[in-house]
């Protein structure tokens, strides 16, 4: 996934000039969005999955999900449903296009582990390797990701 430092200044500089954008994506974290990307890559490749691998797996689980809507579906030992909301969001990065509010909820059945991300967080991870930052609302933790979805 490559990186264009002048477009992430500029992703950078557009979430900081707004309270709501900032507490929305980025939370408490002070870190550059291009250090709370490498630190998020690093601990993928220390896990041994990439980005894309791991955007796919909720992508397919999302797909499924939605197919059934509030109604939980177990898929192989993870249990999912979606809840949908009036709306759309856009992606911080320009020309990427606005996303459905649909927050895919993921439990698994044996190991305690459970998550939920939004179609945002899906496109943020799989095109952007963002994470989103630490104390973000949305923000998804990778390890916990990888822990309910490998
Ligand atoms: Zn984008």
């Amino acid at each position: 996934m490559s990186q264009d430092p002048d477009l992430l200044g500029k992703v950078e500089l557009s979430l900081r000039s707004s309270p709501a954008l900032s507490t929305s994506f980025l939370g408490k974290d002070h870190r550059p969005v291009a250090e709370i990307i490498a630190a998020d890559a690093a601990t993928l490749a220390r896990l041994g999955i990439t980005a894309t691998d791991l955007a796919k797996r909720m992508q397919g689980l999302a797909a499924i999900a939605r197919q059934n809507l509030e109604v939980p579906v177990v898929v192989g030992r993870i249990e999912v449903y979606c809840q949908q909301w009036k709306g759309r969001i856009g992606c911080p990065w320009p020309g990427c296009g606005l996303f459905d509010k649909t927050v895919t909820v993921a439990r698994h059945l044996d190991k305690g582990i459970a998550a939920s991300w939004t179609d945002l967080n899906m496109h943020l991870i799989a095109e952007h390797g963002f994470f989103e930052g630490i104390g973000s609302p949305f923000r998804v933790e990778p390890q916990v990701l990888v822990q309910l979805l490998a």
